[in-house]
């Protein structure tokens, strides 16, 4: 079990099993916001946090909105949005514990362009 939280806690994302990879994307909205992502689908992982405690951001297509803590700020996940992926969501692995992220392979994926993995 993975926990991640941001840093005032308002926010707890459990995680059952630790992801096999952690991806590093260069597009517009990730680089800025320097999240390193777990991808899961929405069964997979448990919020612990009151409803309004994220606020959503939905960019260019709105296929997916990124959510930061109201309090602290901290980028905590995505949610894919629409009917093409309802379910994905990733959790960015910066909230985890450093133990818990230790030895995990981080692949960059060049979201800014070719839309292939870097490496
Ligand atoms: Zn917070």
């Amino acid at each position: 079990m993975i926990t991640a939280s941001c840093h005032c806690g308002a926010v707890r994302i459990e995680i059952a099993e630790p992801p096999k990879r952690l991806t590093e994307c260069n597009c517009s909205i990730c680089r800025r916001l320097g999240a390193l992502w777990a991808y899961y689908t929405r069964d997979q992982i448990v919020f612990d946090m009151a409803p309004d405690a994220t606020v959503g951001y939905a960019q260019g297509d709105k296929t997916l909105e990124t959510h930061h803590c109201r309090t602290c700020g901290c980028t905590t996940h995505w949610s894919g949005l629409g009917p093409e992926n309802p379910d994905r969501v990733a959790v960015n692995a910066r909230l985890f514990a450093p133990e818990d992220r230790a030895g995990i392979p981080v692949r960059h994926f060049d979201g800014a362009d070719t839309w292939t993995f870097l490496d």
